[in-house]
């Protein structure tokens, strides 16, 4: 079986694929209100496109692929692609990060065309925090969660970005929330990721104390859950609540980083805190060959640096989380 590595040993197994940079809400942390500059139509990877550089990718040994934007439910047609994607060699795990306000329309057309497991992000249950981090309706969120537990999504993960003096004191309402319906969640650290980002850090919390406080009030345990990502997992001892810390800033995981990104406009991004990128849309429009293709895409992977520098240099990533789909 081949398999894809980077110069520092790491297996590079998994691509998050952005199919849009475009979202219909505004979270604080992200995309900042009354942005409008997002990628031109005609610059968006086609379907074709997208598919054959994922074939690609899977020919390399990438077998995790996550489905993202923006908010990818804005994208026509996502069903089709999922269905496209799904099919091809080597990719057996396909998930999707999606905020829910469309779920309700899409969710068993994505669970028919291939997609396991989703991500939601939801950073509060109260309606008016809601709207002050997202700009958006709460409880479109919610109605797109209970359709995802209707069509089967396994497991549903809820996303919570914790911030100081906005949702801290929410933390364990959402494990309640979790425990209720059978969702997995994960705390998530600010990242200085753009303006926005960099503002956010100004509420910055540190998991490891989300962690203890948590500690004071359940018994927690080792936990495991399937995925490829960076979450550290505890479990709610005698439930089945797994609880999962992505912690980019007190305890970065980039030693096991086994990812890249691919934007919506073709651009392989190595890593999501360093600008270290390949741009692979005027190669297929120029009609490379699959040698070509393959090589581009190695060549990026030896471009990937070793790590972020959130807290080094906070200034330095100057793009938002939504145009590499976090
Ligand atoms: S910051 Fe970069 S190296 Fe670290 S885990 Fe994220 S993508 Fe990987």
């Amino acid at each position: 079986m081949t398999t894809l590595h980077d110069k520092f040993g790491r297996r590079i197994e998994y691509v998050r694929l952005s199919v849009t940079d475009q979202c219909d809400l505004r979270c604080v942390y992200c995309m900042p209100m009354g942005f409008h500059d997002f990628e031109e139509p005609e610059h968006w990877l086609s379907f074709e496109e997208i598919e054959r550089v994922m074939r690609a990718f899977g020919a390399l040994g990438v077998h995790r692929l996550r489905v993202t934007g923006g908010e990818p439910l804005v994208r026509r047609n996502l069903p089709e692609l999922v269905s496209r994607l799904s099919g091809l060699p080597g990719i057996d795990d396909i998930s999707l990060s999606t905020n829910a306000t469309r779920l309700r329309k899409h969710a068993h057309e994505l669970r028919e065309a291939g997609v396991a497991r989703i991500n939601v992000s939801l950073d509060s249950l109260r309606p008016e925090v809601f709207k002050a981090i997202t700009h958006g309706k709460l409880e479109k969120v919610l109605d797109g969660l209970m359709a995802a537990k209707e069509v089967g999504f396994a497991p549903i993960k809820i996303n919570m970005v914790v911030m100081k003096g906005v949702n801290e004191g929410e933390v364990e309402d959402m494990v309640r929330f979790c425990l209720e319906h059978g969702f997995t969640l994960r705390f998530i650290e600010t990242m200085p990721m753009g303006d926005t980002g960099r503002d956010a850090v100004d509420h910055y919390v540190d998991l490891r104390d989300v962690r203890a406080r948590l500690e004071s009030r359940f018994e927690l345990l080792p936990g495991v859950m399937p995925g490829g990502g960076p979450a550290r997992y505890m479990k709610v001892a005698g439930t089945d609540l797994n609880i999962g810390f992505i912690t980019p800033i007190s305890q970065h995981f980039c030693e096991t980083c086994n990812r890249v990104r691919l934007s919506v406009d073709g651009t392989i991004y190595t890593c999501l805190g360093q600008e270290h990128n390949l741009p692979l849309r005027p190669l297929l429009r120029a009609g490379c060959r699959d040698e070509e293709l393959t090589r581009a895409i190695l060549e990026a992977i030896d471009l990937k640096p070793e790590r972020h520098e959130f807290r080094e240099k906070p200034e330095k990533i100057l793009r938002f989380m939504s145009m590499t789909g976090g």
